[in-house]
């Protein structure tokens, strides 16, 4: 009798075993559900790509970027479109890690725990997905960069509607060549870094307004160099004597250098925290890349190249864009999205609303006194341009990031043309087609 207690027992415990791993393999079946159906060694889907029954993925204005038919895989018709749009539409493979292709494989092959693969066409209208972007604005921008590499992001502050997103070098998803150009994977507008060269005066400018007590009255002397512990900043030019609105929009190192020198190391650094530049943003489920700022072991020439935004210094893209959308929008901006309805966009409070005010001053002063007000067809924007040293014998990297303040195109931006020479004129004819065509979008219509 004993005995047989015993067994039973035994027994009992090993049906239990095997009842709760059971229970945890069908726990972790419909748990991750997505993500067993989009291992690339799902061997179901990796035959034969997977995507050739695929949902349409279509852009905002109901353009089809990607749609399967007869077994095969069809991108948009025009090949700038599809190459402007590669990192947020995605390829055959799963490498592009932004890309919609990727990330909702399993979603967009109508993977359903009830059908498997087969789902019932009736139900199909469920694997068609609508991106935020505008394929125009993509597609005319990818043209802009001429072959070079960089990065072009434009986005709505007050929503976080990702309207141009190209990152490039690129490939053709339709034709994809035998051999990649590198770093084609990529995307650089969230997951690349660069140095920001005088974007980054937008920061430094920022900690000055926050933590140097009387920066409205001062000015500064630029003579086109100037010694910080022991060796010299340079300038690229001889500014003479400076306020702080003009030091921004002549874009003088030396003042910068001064700013960043008063303020310090340890305020230099709580404000580049604060504002994100070291920070990775939730672009819907991607982090992105963060940047860099670390003057904690800084020398006084270091912190004061720092404050110019050479140094170490690193920033993001899309970071940039956001940090630019807080200015225009009173310190608040929304955290970028490209799925449309995918969910609220999240608001990201940078800096004080009077410091928002003051800053959107000089970088419409920047615009309206140097840039010129017919460069954005009509858009109230505020800029600043960078060319960032990146080594010798290599062209600097070209920045122009800014926004607008036109109630009805509330839009961000910020651009990066590696080695490509002077801010103004590389990033800023790229600049100007990504805004006004994504308020176009918006229904502005260009002067
Ligand atoms: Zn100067």
């Amino acid at each position: 009798m004993k005995k047989t207690m015993s067994r039973s027992i035994a027994a009992f415990i090993l049906a239990l075993a095997f009842l709760a791993g059971l229970g945890y393999l069908c726990f972790r079946f419909f748990t991750e559900n997505d993500l067993w159906a989009s291992q690339t060694y799902n061997l179901y889907l990796s035959t034969g790509g997977g995507l050739t029954n695929a949902g349409t993925i279509y852009d905002r204005n109901g353009e089809v970027l990607a749609e399967s038919d007869d077994g095969e895989r069809f991108y948009h018709e025009d090949m700038s479109i599809r190459l402007g749009t590669l990192h947020t539409v995605g390829d055959d493979s799963y490498n592009i890690s932004t890309a919609v292709q990727t990330r909702f494989r399993s979603q967009l092959v109508g993977h359903s725990l009830v059908f498997g693969y087969g789902l019932p066409d009736s139900l199909t209208a469920l694997n068609k997905m609508t991106v935020t972007l505008d394929a125009d604005a993509c597609g005319k921008v990818y043209d802009a960069f001429g072959g070079k590499e960089g990065a072009c992001f434009v986005y709505n502050y007050k929503t976080g509607e990702i309207l141009c997103m190209v990152s490039t070098p690129a490939f053709d998803p339709q034709n994809v060549p035998e051999t990649l150009p590198d770093g084609s994977y990529l995307n650089n507008c969230v997951s690349g870094t660069y140095t920001p060269g005088s974007v980054y005066k937008i920061v430094t400018a920022i900690a000055a307004l926050e933590y140097i007590d009387d920066i409205e009255n001062m000015t500064f002397t630029c003579e086109g160099e100037k010694d910080f512990g022991g060796n010299v900043v340079t300038c690229m030019d001889t500014h003479g004597e400076l306020s702080l609105d003009d030091a921004f929009s002549y874009s003088c190192n030396i003042a910068f250098a001064d700013m960043a020198t008063l303020v310090g190391a340890d305020k230099m650094q709580k404000v580049a925290d604060r504002l994100g530049v070291t920070e990775s943003f939730d672009i819907n489920g991607v982090d992105s890349a963060k940047g860099h700022y670390d003057v904690s072991d800084a020398d006084a020439n270091q912190l004061a190249w720092s404050g110019v935004g050479q140094y170490t210094n690193m920033t993001n893209p899309a970071q940039m864009a956001i940090l630019c959308g807080a200015i225009a929008n009173g310190g608040d901006a929304a955290l970028p999205v490209y799925m449309e309805g995918a969910e609220a966009a999240e608001t990201h409070s940078l800096l004080d609303e009077d410091i928002a005010e003051r800053m959107n001053e000089i970088m419409r002063y920047t615009v309206s006194g140097h840039y010129g007000e017919t460069m954005f067809g009509g858009l109230t924007v505020g800029a600043k341009t960078g060319t960032a040293e990146v080594g010798d014998d290599i062209e600097p990297n070209a920045w122009m990031v800014g926004y607008s303040t036109d109630e009805d195109y509330p839009l961000a931006f910020a651009v990066v043309v590696e080695e490509g020479g002077f801010g103004f004129y590389s990033a800023g004819p790229i600049a100007r087609i990504a805004m006004i065509e994504s308020a176009e979008a918006l229904g502005f219509e260009a002067e």
